[in-house]
């Protein structure tokens, strides 16, 4: 690796300091700084490799050695970026923005607490789906968990930056019930009913008495998050529903549609993804299977490929959960509302407690073969997401896709898209595959990003998460009152964290000290 990237208004002896002044609180064991560190914590997924270095890590496993971190950040103006187990792959995994920010890796603290009787759990940053997975199971506990479809990360990154699974509890950030911070400046604050000395229903009610802050945590750099309160889903009597396909691009506008008013009246509760071809083919085959030709696929290929797994242009998985007479009712509407709109495929699914329980996202399975997208063009893959968020209308809807595909064509990508509901939303996700062996194509995917950026914010779209390369053009186009809300966020950085020190460029956030990064 290169020379050590510098935090700004560091020398070299100056970081030195720093990290034995690190060394001193935490033990040498939980610092580094060795280029091999260094190269650990870089973006896998980056466009631009040359971005995002830190200049080092730290991993307390206490919030006493959080608070010590923290106080030595204050001292020296270092920037700190805070992560959970950093695989929040696509949007920047482990790096931090700002080169020569040294990152907080939480992922050695693990505590899990569980209320067997309430469902409730507390856990601490490097809880990850897996292990609360593994302790749901070896304690036999009647509760599901809402994976996403990479579920090696944490279940507070996922929930903090607003990552999404495929159960009725999907929305992660909405189960979120107290948080332990630290702020920045070293103090320890819980939010909700854990501000109540005491308090023996911190994960019974989350917004305790004035203002609720769990949401201020979220998406932000206003604090280190060491604990996290949160809902999980009793484990439902019954599991019933159906995969549907549809032929023709244009199926989109009915099914969002049909689908939308039954999520609005929730007969539907869990936020199904249309999903199109290539979501379910990336993962189970190779684009040199079907072409050698660069460009975007042509017609034939896509037909070819869909025909091979018998798929659709769209597809979407519905799901019920709870009681069985319940779904059962429910499970008739549904079929009407698909029959209705006439798909090429309808495949019923049906489960009850007691019978063995399909491993997938639908029951809360951590899983991580949706990754496997990223060998789509062999190489070393990638991918980064352009997600606006749209209305829940199917005309709308259709219109995005449109000039959304048409970009794709005209850069010569393939597509993957896909549209999940929300309870009046859509996000759609648009995935950018790459190669980051092929110059060529990586020499594309920022301009292309950008453009897209662009067609979305003339519809009046905005993106709900980003990658670090684009936090600040994401943030520039939620600029109503001539950036109003930035400026809130700002003068909140400024009063919460006046020396700059955490995660600064986060969501387009900067601290006064450091505004001239701004865009760099
Ligand atoms: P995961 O490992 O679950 O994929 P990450 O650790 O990559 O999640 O974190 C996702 C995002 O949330 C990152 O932008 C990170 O800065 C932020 N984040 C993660 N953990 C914390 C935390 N404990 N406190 C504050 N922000 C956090």
């Amino acid at each position: 690796m290169a020379d050590t990237p510098l935090p700004p208004g560091f020398t070299a002896q100056k970081l030195d300091q720093a990290r034995r002044a690190f060394e001193s609180v935490l033990g040498a064991s939980k610092v580094f700084f060795e280029d091999l560190d260094r190269t650990s914590y870089l973006d896998k997924f980056a466009v631009n490799d040359d971005a995002h270095h830190p200049a080092g890590a730290v991993a307390p496993t206490t919030v006493e050695e959080v608070q010590a971190v923290v106080k030595i950040a204050n001292q020296y103006l270092l920037p700190l970026w805070p992560i959970s187990r950093g695989k929040n792959l696509g949007y920047g995994g482990t790096a931090p923005l700002l080169a020569g920010s040294v990152v907080l890796d939480l992922s050695g603290m693990k505590k899990i607490e569980f209320d067997e009787q309430f469902g409730t759990v507390v856990v601490e940053p490097g809880v990850g789906f897996y292990d609360l997975y593994d302790y749901i199971k070896e304690h036999n506990l009647p509760f599901w968990l809402s994976t996403p479809g990479n579920s090696w990360g944490s279940v507070m990154g996922n929930a903090l930056d607003r990552g999404v699974g495929y159960t009725p509890y999907g929305e992660n950030t909405k189960s979120i019930c107290g948080l332990e911070v630290v702020l920045p400046n070293g103090e320890l604050v819980r939010t909700g009913m854990g501000a109540f000395d005491g308090a023996n229903t911190w994960q019974a009610y989350p917004f305790g008495f004035g203002p609720g802050w769990d949401q201020m945590f979220v998406q932000s750099n206003f604090g280190i998050v060491t604990k996290m309160g949160m809902w999980l889903m009793p484990e439902p009597e019954s599991l019933m529903g159906m995969d549907v396909e549809f032929d023709r691009p244009e199926d989109l506008k009915a099914m969002v549609d049909a689908i939308g008013p039954l999520r609005r009246e929730r007969v539907l509760t869990q936020s199904p993804s249309i999903g199109n071809w290539l979501r379910a083919a990336a993962v189970v085959t190779r684009r040199d299977e079907w072409t050698d030709k660069p460009g975007a696929l042509s017609d034939d290929v896509i037909t070819a490929i869909r025909k091979k797994f018998n798929i659709g242009w769209w597809g979407v998985s519905l799901r019920l959960y709870g009681r069985e007479e319940v779904n059962k009712a429910a499970y008739k509407i549904l079929e009407k509302a698909m029959s209705d709109i006439k798909p090429m495929l309808i495949k019923p699914t049906a489960w009850v407690k007691g019978q063995p329980k399909e491993y997938s996202g639908w029951t809360g399975t951590p899983m991580t073969f949706p990754m496997q997208n990223v060998n789509w063009y062999g190489g070393r893959g990638g991918h980064i997401g352009f997600s606006p968020i749209l209305p829940q209308d199917g005309t709308k809807a259709l219109e995005q896709f449109n000039r959304t595909y048409a970009r794709y064509k005209e850069w010569g990508m393939d597509y993957q898209g896909s549209f999940a509901f929300g309870e009046r939303h859509l996000i759609n996700v648009n995935a950018m595959i790459f190669d980051k062996d092929n110059p060529e194509m990586m020499s594309k995917i920022d301009p292309f990003f950008r453009t897209l950026v662009k067609d979305a914010e003339a519809q009046g779209y905005g993106e709900y998460r980003t990658h670090l390369d684009y936090m600040d053009l994401v943030a520039k186009t939620y600029s109503w009152n001539n950036g109003a809300l930035n400026r809130l966020n700002e003068t909140v950085k400024d009063a919460l964290d006046p020396n700059g020190i955490l995660a600064p460029g986060k969501s387009g956030i900067w601290p006064k000290r450091l505004k001239g990064e701004r865009g760099q």
